[in-house]
């Protein structure tokens, strides 16, 4: 009795907090001063809808991207839109304009377009050539837009123009082959609306933001997949695909296979039904792999790991560099079969203070993030809670599903539901000793600690283009 009355208060004060799916000013991150300009405010989008189309010219080894975005303006001012490609031409609502990099108050860079403009809805034309994960050959093409959250600017935005991660929007991309020589094949977790020998056309659900695509397009001959469908517990067929390079003799695409099924069985009882359209994983011999929307990158050994993350990562989608610490951290906790800990490894971490602006994760999610999760497990445990912290990550996925989320709803979420103030233990191992908003230096990484295992590979050029 006791579980269900908890139960119901927890759904009252969930169904209250829920976040509408419109994108709160409070979300999105402040405006700044554009430097040694005179009082323009460079000003964060709310992007609404972005057409994507690119065009591989395979005979002059060349990737041609047009961009279509509407958007919304907060305040007027110069608007966000990140490239990190300088683009080759600009049309911001049918006018030439320039773009320019400017640098973020916190450190590292970002793309504003050089005109100011009101608030309200607008709609910009960008052309670029893409050069980043890509590689041709006299035959055809190869490009995958790989991603990573531990270093900075290494999103959506190596590849297209995009807004950051606290922003959800509906993409299309439509890729066209031209003059090439071989049968290309595209692995993606949009759903392919339309396709010939040449073409496809992509669409990706409205709740993706710059973390979620996944799309790689390669010669359909150096690799070998595998498809089959999956029966989620709530009586939806989910298709499955996972393949591999063909001369990649140590993966085997049937253990893959096995090893999914089970880790999805797993993933469905602890957390329910899998929450995406479809699962797409490129096996690969390595130790780590890295997360989208329902789709990952992975060696065999991280494959349970980054799985989870089409729950929580790529699920509920942390809405920046300060909130993917929660993912992390969880992940691990998990991979460490949910234990509580009874003691702090550490005295203090700074894992969600660490400036407005910041776009990766930090590191020390993996060992003091999980650390600390797994004492908060301990304390809920030894104080005869009916629910376990394991519980409230269940209830939190569910009703937070498909939703940006960040530190501050995870800690506001975990004292309503274990009824308890939380607020000091947040400000010591999550905010680094100090409230909220009152900046630490980033020095306050020297905890990391390289001995526990990373699960996300660093990817170098040379890397990358290895396993397109
Ligand atoms: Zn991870």
């Amino acid at each position: 009795m006791k579980n269900i009355i908890a139960l119901v208060g927890f759904f009252c004060v969930f169904g209250s907090t829920v976040f509408s799916g419109d994108i709160s000013p409070v979300r999105i991150p402040p405006s700044f001063d554009v430097p040694k300009s005179q009082n323009k405010r460079a000003v964060f989008v709310d992007m609404k809808t972005a057409d994507y189309r690119i065009t591989y010219y395979v005979k002059n080894k060349e990737a041609s991207a047009a961009s279509i975005l509407h958007f919304f303006m907060p305040e007027s001012g110069l608007p966000i839109i990140d490239l990190v490609t300088e683009p080759n031409s600009v049309y911001l609502n049918g006018v030439v304009v320039e773009t320019k990099e400017i640098d973020l108050p916190n450190g590292g860079k970002v793309r504003v377009l050089d005109r100011e403009v009101l608030r309200g809805p607008h709609q910009v034309l960008i052309q670029h050539k893409i050069r980043h994960g890509i590689t041709f050959n006299r035959r055809g093409v190869k490009q995958a837009f790989f991603m990573s959250d531990l270093d900075d600017r290494s999103f959506l935005e190596q590849y297209l123009p995009t807004s950051w991660e606290y922003d959800q929007y509906a993409m299309k991309l439509k890729v066209e082959v031209k003059d090439g020589r071989t049968k290309q094949k595209v692995f993606t977790n949009g759903r392919i609306l339309r396709q010939t020998n040449t073409e496809w056309e992509i669409e990706f659900p409205e709740y993706f933001n710059s973390s979620s695509p996944y799309f790689h397009i390669t010669a359909a001959s150096a690799m070998m997949d595998e498809e089959f469908e999956y029966y989620s517990s709530n009586g939806r067929i989910i298709p499955i695909q996972i393949y591999k390079k063909r001369s990649e003799v140590k993966v085997d695409l049937r253990k893959f296979k096995k090893k999914t099924i089970d880790i999805l069985d797993n993933l469905e009882n602890d957390f329910g039904p899998f929450p995406h359209q479809k699962v797409v994983i490129y096996g690969m011999n390595m130790p780590g792999g890295m997360e989208f929307s329902g789709a990952i990158f992975t060696g065999s050994g991280a494959l349970s790991h980054e799985l989870f993350h089409s729950y929580f990562a790529r699920g509920v989608l942390p809405d920046s560099g300060n909130s993917g610490w929660m993912d992390e951290a969880f992940a691990r906790w998990r991979d460490h079969q949910f234990r509580g800990v009874n003691e702090l490894t550490h005295l203090k971490a700074n894992l969600a203070n660490r400036g407005e602006y910041v776009r990766a994760t930090t590191r020390l999610a993996y060992k003091e993030g999980a650390n600390f999760l797994g004492y908060l497990s301990y304390l809920f445990e030894t104080q005869q809670n009916p629910n376990s912290l394991k519980d409230f990550l269940r209830e939190f996925l569910t009703l937070r599903m498909h939703q940006t989320v960040n530190s501050e709803i995870l800690l506001q979420d975990l004292e309503r539901y274990f009824q308890q103030s939380l607020h000091p233990l947040f400000r010591d191992y999550v905010y680094g000793g100090v409230e909220k908003g009152q900046e630490l230096p980033e020095s306050s990484d020297d905890l990391e600690d390289w001995s526990e295992s990373i699960m996300h590979l660093k990817l170098n050029r040379k890397l990358l283009e290895s396993y397109l």
